[in-house]
């Protein structure tokens, strides 16, 4: 009997080189659990058929001497990252039968190190949401209460991790959408660097915001999988790698911007969590300094104004005539509404309005132009911050996930719960969101999580510091 709550990537490698089990024993364990729970949680839209094979080439690799430490690993992706003849849909009707003609970078990197694709991650649709409800094949449930939303919009790559359904995962972020979750089921969640990592066969969202992130259920399982997807690649001329004397000195510096934290809006039971994370970091000699970020409270305007405005344009290859679903109507324009109508579900339609309106010729100054300067700002009082301070401290969600239903009639009110992450994609740092204790809602106990951010480039002060809030250092 494999321990799949007992495995960390380093001690199922040590037991696959041993040969205490096999990948093809591994993956069939986490192949059970996810028989029994994917019907209750709903982390995966399928469960890949191709497994008993993609194991054979892992094993091999132990057999000849070339396994890597990802070698085996069994891993859940995101239906929005691309597997060269695999199904991808980014949960949404208009690309129910799509497959995909080539692998993402990230796929193509893991892929060469062996690693065991177990099947697509539930999302919402498009990426666009913070509690996977917007997926269009139903919510991804919390593992720790299934009234409870998984978080988005990579929840079902992190419920997948939670309920032991796989050992990692990747999953995008674009304002949010690996870290929210993690923190909501208790995982570790990571955001790189902007660029960091390719964007090639990750369906845009954002492109000026999206990176695939890593999850894993420790900083160390999150920062092997990163480490081994990051790099510049051809496909992506966003991408890059990372500078050649950029400083790695361990962080002694952690900035908090307590006065945004008394904006109100925050749940006590995170307040008192995120406190206690504090006097932790402190008494294990981190200094604490309390920082202004002046232009923090524009974050979220200025995302859900450029985000809209990416995502307008974004989606409009999908239109019918090159992806997915089509349907006919009597001319061409018909034929698009009818084929975007019924294909995108109500939150993509309101995002590619509002992108519309805000890139309109009326309205571009007003917004778009606007909202684009104050980013600069945003951006500017990072820079300042990160003069006085290593890196930055927040939680990660103003509240511990929220009940199916609850905020999904009420767009603006599921906005705020991403006060905390816009900022990381806004400026493009690296984030990193670590599981930091529970709440109890309901007699259900509830993950909560902070989120630390770093300087461009500087993951490794996020693995640092999170590892000692893991108290593992
Ligand atoms: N919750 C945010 C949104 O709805 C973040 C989404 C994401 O990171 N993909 O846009």
């Amino acid at each position: 009997m494999i321990n799949t709550k007992e495995l960390t990537i380093k001690k199922t490698h040590e037991a696959l080189k041993k040969g205490d089990f096999t990948v093809l024993e591994l993956a069939e364990t986490y192949l059970k659990n996810i028989e029994e729970k994917n019907k209750d949680i709903n982390a995966y839209l399928e469960v890949f058929d191709d497994i008993k094979e993609q194991a054979e080439i892992a094993q091999k690799k132990f057999s000849d001497g070339t396994a890597t430490i990802l070698t085996g690993i069994p891993m859940a992706v995101k239906d929005n990252i691309l597997i060269d003849g695999r199904k991808v849909g980014a949960a949404s009707k208009i690309l129910k039968n799509y497959v995909a003609s080539y692998d993402a970078t990230a796929i193509s990197k893991l892929k060469k190190e062996g690693v065991v694709f177990l099947g697509r991650a539930n999302m919402d649709e498009f990426a666009m949401g913070g509690s996977t409800e917007n997926s269009a094949y139903g919510p991804t449930k919390n593992p720790y209460d299934l009234e409870r939303v998984s978080g988005g919009s990579s929840g079902g790559s992190v419920a997948a991790v939670a309920m032991e359904g796989a050992l990692v995962a990747l999953g995008s972020d674009t304002g949010g959408s690996v870290r929210q979750p993690s923190s909501f089921c208790g995982t570790v969640g990571l955001k790189p660097t902007y660029g960091r990592v390719s964007r090639h066969g990750l369906m845009a969202m954002g492109s000026s915001l999206d990176q695939i992130g890593t999850i894993g259920k420790n900083v160390d399982d999150a920062e092997i999988v990163f480490k081994n997807i990051l790099g510049k690649d051809i496909f992506d001329s966003t991408s890059q790698d990372a500078p050649e004397n950029i400083s790695t000195t361990k962080p002694k510096k952690i900035g908090v911007p307590f006065s945004f934290l008394k904006q109100g809006g925050i749940d006590e039971s995170v307040l008192s969590n995120f406190n206690e994370t504090v006097e932790k970091l402190k008494k294990e000699g981190y200094e604490i300094v309390d920082i202004d970020l002046p232009n923090n409270h524009y974050s979220l305007a200025v995302y859900y104004i450029l985000m809209p405005a990416e995502v307008s344009s974004n989606m409009s290859r999908f239109d019918g005539v090159k992806y997915g679903e089509h349907k006919d109507g009597k001319n061409l324009l018909e034929d698009y509404m009818l084929t975007r109508g019924e294909g995108l579900g109500k939150e993509v339609r309101r995002r590619i309005i509002l992108g519309t309106y805000v890139l309109s010729a009326g309205y571009y100054d007003a917004y778009y132009h606007k909202a684009n300067k104050v980013r600069a700002l945003i951006a500017d009082d990072f820079r300042k911050a990160f003069e006085k301070v290593d890196v930055i401290l927040t939680p990660t969600s103003p509240t511990p996930a929220f009940k199916i239903g609850e905020k999904s009639a009420d767009p603006i009110s599921m906005y705020l719960a991403d006060i905390f992450t816009v900022t990381a994609n806004l400026v493009g740092t690296p984030a990193l969101s670590v599981p930091s204790g529970f709440t109890e809602k309901d007699g259900k106990k509830l993950p909560l999580g902070v989120q630390i951010t770093a300087p461009h480039f500087r993951e490794d002060a996020l693995f640092d510091v999170g590892r000692s809030i893991e108290g593992r250092v």
